[in-house]
């Protein structure tokens, strides 16, 4: 039988961001190389991280990577994806629900696009903790070319928010420490030291009623179906009673694992598999919440404060009026919605406005979520609910 998880150490969400090719993915498991070195982690080559399954369901397509390693005093669950529109779904809707990321931005190429992008992103749904890797340092040896792309990087975070001066920046090559590189070795561990010490411990409501967001669906043969996702609040058992919001069912929780290994308890932050008596395998989307029977009630309409995103920012090039019809993207739910701007009517991009929506269908709500609104594949705009209606 499998080896159970203890929980020895604080767990934490974290992921690497940033523009394509900048060595997200390498970086990735460079760490991992390290740690398994330490004896903390287990080394999980490029390929693997790379080649990350892909999530799919009712059309929307995630692909991410999970790896988990320990520093000496945090256990964390790392996420690493390919492609930017993985990136933007995952992070607008909240699925890696991250406490804190690894900004990767080259030495050699200086923030672009997806660099700026991720920036926002992060901003929007709340990672309030960011540390910067400047990744490919062994690429030169013109420190002063390297100092104003941290410069570049630290002006990027103020603009969006963060405390540009004081964030973390740690010169690194992904690429020598995973071959092994002593010098660049030492600048993976010196990554995690700052992650270890900036990224603070975020606060777990772990006494709220439970709830996860559903991120993808498995059929386990002969045991049934098991349900992935981050829990968001409160714990959960074997044994546990749950409803499936969006399904219309209740049922019980006959196993809970995480990465693999059975665990006693889940609690609020953590990545894990939940196994479902009797539920049948179509019944339960990505999207659908099970929750603690009777915590949350499904809704329709809210009003909200939305950021709609400039085409300098990705957004859209026109407003926005009263009838349009976006998707919002609302934990790991994807719904189309009907937007009312009231008296005001428009909204340019670059503005923030407030919005009545009504979605196609009921999902929980509650104020404080955040979302976004996507429309033909891109990120236009990004929310947070104020108030719930029925
Ligand atoms: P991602 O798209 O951000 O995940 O980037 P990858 O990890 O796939 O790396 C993109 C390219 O940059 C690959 O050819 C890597 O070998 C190279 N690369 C990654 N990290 C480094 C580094 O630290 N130094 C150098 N010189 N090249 C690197
Ligand atoms: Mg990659």
């Amino acid at each position: 039988s499998k080896t159970a998880y203890v929980r020895t150490k604080p767990h934490l969400n974290i992921g690497t961001m940033g523009h394509v090719d900048h060595g997200k993915t390498t970086l990735t498991a460079a760490i991992t190389k390290v740690l398994a070195e330490r004896g903390t982690g287990t080394f999980v080559p490029f390929d693997r991280i790379d080649r990350a399954p892909e999530e799919a369901a009712r059309g929307i397509t995630i692909n991410i990577a999970h790896v988990e390693y320990e520093t000496d005093t945090r256990h964390y669950a790392h996420v690493d994806m390919p492609g930017h529109a993985d990136y933007v779904k995952n992070m607008v809707t909240g699925a890696a629900q991250l406490d804190g990321a690894i900004l990767v931005v080259s030495a050699l190429d200086g923030i672009m696009p997806q660099t700026a992008e991720h920036v926002l992103l992060a901003r929007q749904v709340g990672v309030d903790h960011i540390v910067v890797a400047l990744n490919k340092a062994d690429g030169t040896d013109d420190e002063e070319l390297i100092d104003l792309v941290e410069l570049e990087v630290r002006d990027l975070l103020t603009a969006q928010g963060y405390p540009g001066d004081s964030v973390p920046v740690v010169r690194v090559s992904g690429l020598r420490a995973l071959e092994g590189d002593p010098r660049w070795t030492a600048s993976i561990e010196a990554l995690l030291d700052a992650v270890d010490t900036y990224v603070p411990m975020p606060e777990r409501y772990l006494d709220a009623p439970f709830l996860l967001s559903v991120e993808n669906v498995l059929t386990i043969t002969g045991r049934g179906t098991v349900v992935t996702g981050a829990v968001e609040r409160g714990t959960v058992r074997v044994g546990d009673r749950v409803e499936v919001l969006g399904a219309g069912v209740e049922t019980v929780v006959t196993g809970v694992e995480t990465f693999g290994k059975p665990m006693e308890e889940a609690q609020a932050g953590d990545n894990v598999a939940l196994l479902l008596r009797g539920v049948p395998r179509d019944a339960v989307r990505r999207g659908h919440v099970v929750a603690a029977p009777g915590s949350v009630v499904p809704r329709r309409r809210f009003t909200a404060q939305v950021y709609v995103l400039s085409a300098r920012e990705g957004g859209r090039t026109t407003p926005v009026a009263t009838g349009y019809r976006p998707q919002f993207y609302i934990r790991t739910a994807d719904v189309v919605g009907d937007v009312d701007l009231g008296s005001a009517g428009v909204a340019r991009p670059g503005e923030t406005v407030e919005m009545c929506v009504e979605l196609g269908r009921e999902v929980p709500l509650e104020p404080g979520l955040g979302f976004a609104i996507r429309e033909g594949g891109r990120t236009v705009g990004a929310g947070t609910i104020h108030s719930v209606g029925s």
